[in-house]
């Protein structure tokens, strides 16, 4: 035997699915030799990269691991009492392993197909009954990218609802959140809002302001009684948005009751980690007046086929997807994982839980008060909760100094420190900052009288701003509390819930490949999920050089000159995209470019963020074939020629086709003086074999939760970073905590400057992991399998679009319109696939009747071939509906999905078995998925909006079910 010592696993062996034989198999079908000729069918050779990615060698998943050990070793963990919206938490166990660590949770798709979604709507629906009972409001969406984001919302909605529409202008309390205030900077300016920011006790508004923003604790950890300040705003009709801490919330008024119209936050801490930024929830709250212009998603209760209690997305016709540049915002991707947690954490916790953690932060505040003030310094706050600030006068930097050596992180600011308490704060925390800063003035812990303090506390929390009010009365959230309980629900919902960890999810243009183990391993590593976004910068060396290697590699990936890891999900990055577009129109003193082209097909996440970034949008038609209708481009480009900002194009298109027209395409804007921005979300056809900067975009972003391994997690979180050319770079986004300035850089996006820095992980994993081998073979095999399943099923239904030598992309449309004669719904497919163990594809986008179906190169054959099967069986019983052997109504198609309460009831009125209702074909009875509820009644939902949990027994199940 040879000595076998070269040996090393690759992980694109892992990642990729089909292995040889599968390969050879699929390529027979298609009738082409290897991969390589079907790819030169594929993509237009005018386009195709000349080299190789410039990657470093792939690493096993060992050698990974081994070596991130010590990137990671170079973040230091200090305690840090920093605050500015992030705190150090207690994750309890059993939601950090059975939520965030398990992919029965986290990759899970957004509950569009809500019957096989139950568990986390509920999930989400516990996360908006929270926000509604701490913040005191009537209505809450289940969750925002940040807080900073959250605030941005809030005012554009208080804008769009103004009476008065002179009205522009928006007060910012000068003690809300830096980074908030820097988004709010960057929101209101293509908007044309005045930012007005000064001393809500001095200020003076007048009907020029349509609304106004305060903090709750303020920033610097005061807690003012707004009253008087929200009575004089509502006299004269001006809405005031609250941004609450919820932690404080459990102690303090709710601003629910003193008048606040919209309540912002995070909900970070409530059992999320600080990920150095991120992902978090932020909450939304407001009144049930105004619930039509909610930004986001809502959940809200209805009703099944059968009468019973089920939940679903409410009032989806606010939504980017439906109403375009007319949303109430961009939202698509959130943070849904992040909510769910928070939820879980109230759970967990109840009420009296979260009363006993409040309440401890607190005591221990007033002990470092009061401590302190013993040894002689001042402290500013006269009403507080977790967050005070020490005058340290000439010793700042003496205690600067002990505190590193502590290693504890205060925030600096002049002579003030700034110290913000949290759950894991003990009172031995508390005596070594106490010896801090006895220290710094040659004295004791004994001089600060600590022992006789402890006896002697009280709350400087005047009666008038203490909660009084009940809050979490709903039993979900007093039934949970021994880990064994909580255990069994998390599973009782997981169970409920479809997730590749059941099957294949085929969603075109949002890519549900492999979430791998080792690439999530790290996210909860302390040296990477206990860092403060704003922590010094020499702690942070291991964050950094992960930054600094996945900007160097999507650079590379993308052709681009520098990435901004900013934007956290893909709407972000338009957003930041078209800002860093419309900063490089006014540098050059263009101010009047300020047209949008953007094709039909497009995502309406795309109308959405050009409305928002203050642009006029011009629409550009399709042509039969799905392509961009080049003439139609041409003529709009000449027409606004002097106004042309921008064109946006997603690439390859949202048909699944790479246009050969796309260079020739990107000449025309360039001509006309415009900027080309491409929408990343179809990287997965990209990688390794061309790239936006190749095909003439300036700017482009990367959805890391599709192309990048990131996992959708139910609805978020995601990360959208932008790539630019090199003529953009000087508009990135900058940030007000930490220096990342680009020159001429626009102001924040997100709230955190590298936005949710602890999931960058996993994409820097899988580079890492792949290499330039595996990342090329990557997009060979997307499109291989893409290619494979349209072989299969074109000849069952018609295939819309396809290239020059008609091949797919990585995607592909299946026409199910002409069904439609027969009475079938393209819904009707969709809730049928249930019934066969699988999640939809993409239904209705981006052409109405049709399902866009992504395999993506982590499914295997046998997995498409399942797919396969199940389709074809679907289209035989359409046929049946067709040809009249079955019911028009009363069948399978109308009636699915079909619950095992249906199918066992007593009852059955079917014209057809059981057995063929739940088990179709032979491999769904050796594992079968039930949907938890039937087909889930929309309107009737709409129609009565509820958005809390209801009471237990306003939904018992009905004794019959046939009845
Ligand atoms: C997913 C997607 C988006 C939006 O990305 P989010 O991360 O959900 O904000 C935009 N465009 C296309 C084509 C997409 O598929």
């Amino acid at each position: 035997m040879k000595l076998n010592i070269d040996y090393q696993e690759k992980f694109q062996h892992r990642h990729i699915a089909p292995d040889q034989t599968e390969t050879v198999a699929m390529l027979a079908q298609l009738g082409v030799g290897s991969v390589d000729e079907l790819i030169d069918q594929t993509i237009p050779a005018a386009i195709r990269l000349k080299n190789t990615l410039n990657l470093p060698a792939a690493k096993s998943e060992f050698d990974y691991l081994n070596n991130l050990k010590i990137t990671a070793s170079k973040n230091k963990v200090f305690k840090s009492y920093i605050g500015k919206g992030y705190y150090d938490v207690i994750v309890p166990g059993v939601i950090q392993r059975n939520i965030l660590e398990n992919p029965g949770w986290y990759t899970q798709y957004t509950p569009y197909q809500a019957e096989i979604a139950q568990g986390r709507l509920q999930a989400l629906l516990n996360f908006q009954t929270m926000v509604i009972d701490l913040t005191g409001m009537e209505i809450a969406n289940a969750s925002l990218l940040d807080e900073g984001t959250a605030a941005a919302e809030a005012m554009f909605m208080q804008y769009s609802l103004r009476k008065n529409v002179k009205a522009k202008r928006f007060f910012v309390s000068e003690e809300v959140f830096p980074q908030t205030i820097d988004i709010l900077k960057t929101r209101s300016n293509p908007l044309d809002l005045e930012l007005v920011i000064g001393n809500h006790r001095t200020i003076d508004l007048d009907d020029s302001f349509f609304g106004a923003i305060v903090q709750y604790p303020a920033g610097n950890g005061e807690v003012y009684d707004y009253r008087s300040f929200a009575d004089s705003l509502h006299e004269k009709n001006i809405k005031l948005t609250v941004v609450a801490d919820l932690m404080s919330l459990v102690l303090l008024a709710p601003p629910g009751e003193w008048g606040a119209d919209v309540v912002v936050g995070s909900t970070q801490r409530f059992g999320i980690p600080m990920g150095f930024g991120g992902p978090h929830a932020a909450f939304f709250a407001t009144k049930d007046a105004y619930k039509r212009s909610i930004p986001g998603r809502i959940i809200g209760v209805t009703i099944d086929n059968a009468g019973n209690y089920a939940l679903r997305m409410a009032l989806q016709t606010r939504e980017q997807h439906i109403r375009r540049d007319k949303a109430t915002s961009n939202i698509c991707t959130a943070q849904a994982l992040l909510a769910i947690m928070a939820g879980m954490y109230a759970a967990y916790h109840g009420p009296e839980g979260l009363k006993l953690i409040a309440e401890r932060i607190h005591g221990l505040a007033v002990l470092l008060s009061e401590s302190v003030k013993a040894l002689g310094y001042g402290q500013q706050n006269e009403v507080y909760f977790d967050t005070l600030t020490f005058d340290a006068g000439l010793v700042v930097n003496t205690i600067h100094a002990e505190a590193l050596n502590q290693e504890m992180n205060f925030y600096y600011q002049g002579n003030e420190v700034s110290i913000a308490l949290d759950e894991t704060t003990s009172p031995e925390d508390i005596q070594t900052i106490v010896r801090i800063f006895a220290k710094a003035k040659g004295k004791t812990l004994a001089d600060a009288n600590f022992e006789a303090i402890k006896e002697a506390l009280q709350t400087p929390i005047p009666a008038e701003l203490q909660r009084t009010s009940a809050f979490l009365n709903h039993q979900v959230f007093s039934t949970h509390h021994s880990e064994h309980e909580m255990l069994r629900y998390i599973k009782s919902l997981e169970a409920k819930d479809l997730s590749l960890c059941h099957s294949m999810i085929a969603l075109g243009s949002c890519t549900m490949k492999l979430n791998a183990t080792t690439e999530m391993v790290p996210v909860t590593w302390a040296e990477f999920s206990k860092m403060h976004p704003f922590a010094p910068t020499d702690q942070v060396g291991g964050y950094m050089q992960i930054f600094d290697e996945l900007n160097k590699w999507l650079s590379e990936i993308t052709g681009f000159a520098a990435m901004s890891l900013q934007p956290n999900a893909g709407a972000q990055g338009e957003y930041a995209g078209l800002l860093v577009i419309r900063a490089y129109h006014q540098a050059n003193g263009d101010h009047q470019r300020n047209i949008a082209l953007i094709p039909s097909s497009a995502h309406g996440t795309n109308p959405a963020s050009a409305a928002m970034a203050g642009m006029k949008i011009v629409v550009v038609k399709c042509d039969d074939n799905g392509n961009i209708d080049v003439a139609d481009l041409k003529a709009k480009a000449e027409q606004y020629s002097k106004e042309l900002s921008c064109l946006m194009v997603t690439y390859p298109s949202t048909h699944g086709v790479f246009e050969e027209s796309i260079i020739k395409i990107c000449d025309i804007i360039h001509q006309h003086g415009g900027q080309v921005y491409m929408d990343g979300a179809n990287m997965n056809a990209q990688v390794g074999l061309t790239s936006p900067a190749n095909i003439g975009a300036d700017v482009c972003h990367l959805n890391l939760h599709k192309t990048f391994c990131i996992p959708h997690g139910g609805g978020g979180p995601g990360m959208g970073p932008i790539g630019v050319a090199k003529h953009l770079i000087q508009f990135l986004p900058g940030h007000a905590m930490v220096d990342i300035e680009q020159g001429k850089s626009i102001p924040a996006i997100s709230a955190a400057p590298w936005g949710s820095a602890s999931i960058l992980l996993i994409s820097h994993a899988y580079i890492a992991m792949m290499g330039s081998e595996g990342l090329t073979n990557a997009t060979r095999y997307a499109i291989l399998n893409a290619n494979y399943i349209k072989a299969r099923l074109e000849k069952h239904f018609p295939v819309l679009y396809a290239g020059a030598n008609g091949r797919c992309a990585h995607e592909m449309i299946l026409d199910c319109r002409a069904f439609k004669n027969s009475g079938i719904e393209v819904t009707d497919i969709a809730k049928r696939l249930m019934d066969y163990g699988f999640h939809a594809p993409t239904v209705s986008f981006p052409v109405a009747g049709t399902v866009m179906v992504e395999p993506t190169e982590s499914e295997p054959k046998h997995e498409l071939d399942r797919f396969c099967d199940a389709m074809i069986a679907i289209r035989n019983e359409i046929e049946d509906v067709e040809k009249g052997i079955s019911d028009k109504i009363n069948n399978p198609l109308k009636n699915a999905p079909h619950t095992a309460a249906v199918v066992t009831g007593n009852e059955w009125g079917h014209p057809y078995t059981r057995q063929k209702a739940a088990f179709p074909l032979p491999y769904v009875s050796a594992f079968k998925f039930w949907p938890s509820v039937g087909r889930v009644n929309d309107t009737h939902g709409d129609r009565t909006l509820i958005c809390v949990c209801p009471p237990l027994e306003s939904y018992v199940f009905e004794e019959n079910l046939t009845e």
